[in-house]
């Protein structure tokens, strides 16, 4: 299902042990084919037509980055000749909703799950025979001809993965979330995905189709428009507009998806479907804005600009229209309360299953297949539940809080000077400072969001007030199942953000733009401020706050430069190598310097003022300290301590660059 994988785990495993695991498919590719008997394994695809003799050019890793979840002519015809070559298994589909889990080429259609479970033999030799012709020698010689010939990129079942763009590679070991054990995962490149290679229109590609490109950082990019476009995309991008609306993605819900469904034209459902998004393509054509068909930052920045001032002091709040008053059991009802005394479990249809699959931001097709198998179990492991599979009354509960994380605090009555932990959960809604003190900055944040969802600002939570607040800060469909390890499990990481400047010297002494998440541990598939902070250290060009493929591979490269164990995994250790990076002069900013002070701390600090490097702090150290303290807007002493320290860092070592 997934398309969160790693990209070079064979740097963790190494040469001799990456032989072995060769060593080890290819036997398991013949094991199960002799016990079927010789007919299987003379089952192969058919081209259409007659194949060219030059076999297609070995393209190049294209990530997703548009959010377009419709199937691809060229993927749907292999699902097709999977299915009718072998018989076995099923399809798990190829589209998946933009706003649910990690990178997967699923979300532009680019991407097919063959359900063929390792554990039942006849599906499991069919998976390997299928994946064997796709990846083995072709009827020339070459190896994984068959996959360039279909536009594969990858491929990945039971824990292994292959891909044509490190075809020297061969088969090795994946670790991600996902095993794949019950599914063969293929992603394609843009021209294997629009049928244009060799096995479909019988002209072999000589270049490969980069895809769309996105237009601004952290941004997805346009829709694909079939335009083939076969140089990169640019690596260093401009900021995006500012808006204080988050992106959301066709399929979520909610009261930012009404805001602009009124601005577009529309009924203001607050469900972000097919017709809304096409209304908004063509908006977006017509306003210059890049045609993602995602309310993202640039179309909320036209859609909604801003007011000017920031916090509207409206002096005559426009009184609304009163509300009408809301049912007593307004407090404790969920879209998963009419299902809660229903048992639920593999096999199972209907509608308490869709309620359950948007509940944990999986696929809601009503059906309980593997795939909701998979997560239901993995959400009970992470809930501390017995990993049953079976929706029971408890995993009906624990699910239920997990997706209305504010569920509890509907009847809590917060005003100013309010404290304790409703406080805290009330700003992490709000994304305000989250010290548990209802001040007025709360209360600014609060009438702004009941402004906005044009309920009475009355800067005091009701019923209604907590119900919106949740739609807006977890909508429903985001996933709520915890990736193995991962600090917070659903919720974007978002620890208490370093939104003011520390105040006290000791503060400032230690905080880092990373210094907030380094308890969070961070993998492929975690999301939010602590991966963009990442991203951002790292000097990544797209700081996107979501830790797909790209990022994995950027980590590992990192820990290996730095001898770190190479995981992917951002743990403690590899936070603190990463803060270093980005922030190279942190541990001299308790030191103090002065004319006549002498050592290594002088020579650090003359090579970021970009002055000779002596070590020996002359009339020449000082004249660019003051310089350097003027330009930071600080009191030109000439005497370094910790705020020019913090200075002279953000001047010599911006952020966002790569420097390891
Ligand atoms: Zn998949």
């Amino acid at each position: 299902m997934s398309g969160r994988h790693r990209q070079h785990p064979s740097r963790v495993v190494g040469a001799p042990a990456r032989m072995a695991l060769t060593a080890t498919a290819a036997a398991m590719a013949v094991q199960p084919l002799m016990a079927q008997g010789a007919a299987a394994a003379t089952v192969v695809p058919k081209p259409a037509r007659t194949l060219p003799k030059a076999v297609d050019v070995v393209p190049t890793y294209q990530d997703q980055r548009s959010c377009d979840p419709a199937p691809k002519p060229g993927v749907e015809a292999y699902a097709r000749m999977v299915l009718t070559t072998y018989r076995q298994g099923r399809s798990g589909g190829i589209v998946r909703g933009c706003g649910i889990g990690a990178t997967s080429e699923h979300k532009e259609g680019r991407a097919f799950d063959w359900m063929v479970s390792s554990t039942k033999p006849a599906e499991k030799a069919a998976a390997i025979a299928f994946t064997q012709w796709l990846t083995g020698k072709d009827a020339n010689g070459v190896i994984g001809g068959n996959a360039r010939r279909l536009g594969v990129m990858y491929v990945i079942y039971n824990r292994r993965m292959w891909s044509t763009y490190r075809i020297g590679d061969g088969w090795r070991a994946y670790s991600g979330p996902n095993t794949h054990a019950d599914h063969v995962h293929t992603s394609f490149t843009w021209d294997g995905a629009e049928g244009r290679t060799s096995w479909w229109d019988g002209s072999s590609t000589t270049n490969d189709d980069r895809g769309p490109c996105r237009v601004y950082s952290g941004q997805p990019a346009p829709v694909y428009t079939g335009v083939r476009r076969t140089t990169a995309c640019p690596s260093s991008l401009p900021a995006a507009p500012k808006s204080s609306y988050g992106i959301v993605w066709p399929g979520q819900v909610g009261s930012a998806v009404k805001v602009a469904q009124r601005k577009l034209g529309l009924n203001a459902d607050g469900v972000f479907g097919n017709g809304t998004r096409s209304t908004l393509m063509g908006w977006q054509r017509t306003r210059k804005v890049p045609v993602t068909g995602v309310l993202d930052k640039p179309t909320w920045a036209k859609l909604v600009p801003a007011t000017g001032t920031p916090t509207p002091p409206t002096p005559t709040p426009p009184t609304p229209a009163p509300l009408p008053p809301l049912p007593a059991s307004a407090a404790t009802t969920t879209t998963l309360t009419p299902y809660k005394k229903v048992v639920l479990r593999a096999g199972s249809r209907g509608a308490a299953v869709t309620a359950l699959q948007r509940a944990l931001g999986v696929t809601a097709d009503g059906v309980f297949g593997n795939n909701t198998l998979t997560w239901v179990k993995r959400f009970q492991t992470g809930a501390r539940l017995p990993a049953s599979g079976v929706v029971d009354a408890a995993t009906w509960t624990a699910v239920e809080r997990a997706a209305y994380p504010l569920l509890g605090y509907r009847k809590t009555v917060l005003r100013s000077g309010s404290r304790g932990t409703a406080v805290v959960a009330l700003q992490k809604a709000l994304k305000v400072v989250a010290d548990g003190a209802f001040g007025p900055k709360t209360a600014a944040a609060l009438r702004a969001a009941q402004t906005r969802a044009k309920l009475p600002a009355t800067g005091v939570t009701d019923v209604r007030t907590w119900i919106t607040l949740e739609q807006a800060a977890y909508p429903l469909g985001r996933s709520i199942v915890p990736a193995p390890g991962t600090a917070t499990p659903g919720t974007p990481t978002k620890p208490p953000a370093p939104t003011k400047p520390p105040t006290s010297a000791d503060a400032l002494a230690t905080t880092t733009s990373v210094s907030a998440y380094k308890k969070v541990v961070l993998k492929q598939g975690s999301r939010g401020t602590a991966v963009k902070a990442l991203q951002r250290a790292l000097g990544l060009a797209d700081v996107d706050g979501a830790f797909g493929p790209q990022t994995a591979s950027t980590v590992r490269a990192f820990q290996k430069v730095k001898h770190l164990p190479v995981t992917g995994v951002v743990d403690r250790r590899t936070w603190d190598a990463v803060e270093l990076v980005a922030h190279p002069l942190l541990p001299y900013r308790r030191t103090v310097l002065r004319q006549g002070s002498r050592g290594t701390a002088v020579k650090v600090l003359q090579r970021a003022l970009h002055i000779t490097v002596d070590g020996a702090f002359g009339p020449q150290t000082a004249a660019a300290v003051k310089a350097a303290q003027r330009k930071g807007s600080i009191a030109a002493t000439g005497t370094v301590a910790t705020l020019t320290w913090v200075t002279v860092e953000r001047q010599a070592y911006p952020l966002g660059r790569k420097r390891w």
